[in-house]
């Protein structure tokens, strides 16, 4: 593929490592309360079955250690397997990650996800940390695959994502209201996909109201918005 060096928006979507055909497919990502995540097109992107299998087990296992003597034979066993069981996890999650980012970078050229930096100041609950560290491991794949293969991703500010509909209207939820249904234009869905389209929206947004930030974006495809 011929290398062309003009600095305008669109074709810095399309320059460069040519290895990945040249799509202008947009996305939204949004960390899903019950699934891993939800896209914009009302895609879920669910935790694997294993997933939770491995966890009942490993935390029978690490139950099984804290009843053993310490430095027993049984101690050494039971903490060797939680070790072993622990690898497992962090392998398959591993995977699971590379496959989940590798798909979204082949089929999208522009991808929106929430800035979790600025959600976290939210954060505290032993749950919702742990999913933290999922997702800001899962953006790490996601930004080097998106980079090599010339694709833009823009971390958003999450903040209120749940909120307006992506017309603009504001439709105000609860925590628990799992549905999104607008009196304005009439959108319909789950609470997921309509916070998917607002991260989306707002990663638009920030494309066309930052073209300096856009043209730094050549050099290294990921930026993030902070107020
Ligand atoms: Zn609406």
């Amino acid at each position: 593929m011929e290398i062309t060096a003009t600095h305008t928006w669109d074709e810095s979507l399309f320059r460069i490592h040519g290895w990945r055909p040249a799509n202008d497919s947009v996305v939204g990502i949004d960390v899903g309360l019950e699934s891993f995540a939800v896209t914009s097109d009302g895609e879920i992107v669910d935790n694997p079955r294993w997933f939770r299998t491995a966890q009942k087990k490993l935390r029978v296992a690490q139950r099984h250690v804290s009843r053993c003597s310490k430095r027993s034979g049984g101690w050494r066993k039971a903490s060797r397997l939680v070790a072993q069981l622990h690898r497992h996890v962090f392998h398959q999650r591993n995977d699971f990650q590379h496959k989940r980012s590798r798909e979204l970078v082949n089929n999208h050229g522009f991808i929106a996800v929430e800035d979790l930096n600025v959600k976290g100041l939210a954060g505290g609950m032993l749950a919702k940390s742990v999913q933290d560290a999922a997702w800001s491991s899962f953006i790490a794949k996601l930004s080097y695959k998106a980079e090599s293969a010339d694709r833009l991703l823009v971390k958003v500010n999450a903040r209120g994502t749940s909120q307006p509909c992506p017309c603009g209207a504001p439709v105000p939820k609860k925590l628990w209201d799992r549905w999104h249904q607008c009196a304005a234009c009439g959108l319909k869905t789950t609470r997921d996909q309509a916070s998917a389209l607002e991260i989306l929206r707002r990663g638009l947004r920030l494309r066309t109201e930052t073209p300096t930030i856009a043209g730094a974006a050549l050099e290294a495809p990921s930026f993030s918005y902070g107020a």
